[in-house]
């Protein structure tokens, strides 16, 4: 048995019987993913280094 912690939510659960490893679950892999697709596509617009770009 190895027990790891969740990098979503922080549960310890056992590596050897998750379903979507490194987290303990499918949810928690579809959460962590929809954070990686936020950083990618809203990353702040700051108007003050675009208009220095210009
Ligand atoms: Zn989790």
């Amino acid at each position: 048995m190895t027990v790891v912690r969740c990098p979503v939510c922080g549960k310890p659960f056992d590596l050897q019987q998750s379903e979507a490893v490194p987290f303990c679950s499918s949810r928690c892999r579809l959460i962590d993913l929809g954070r990686w697709l936020d950083e990618q596509h809203g990353l702040p617009v700051d108007p003050d280094d675009e208009e220095e770009l210009l």
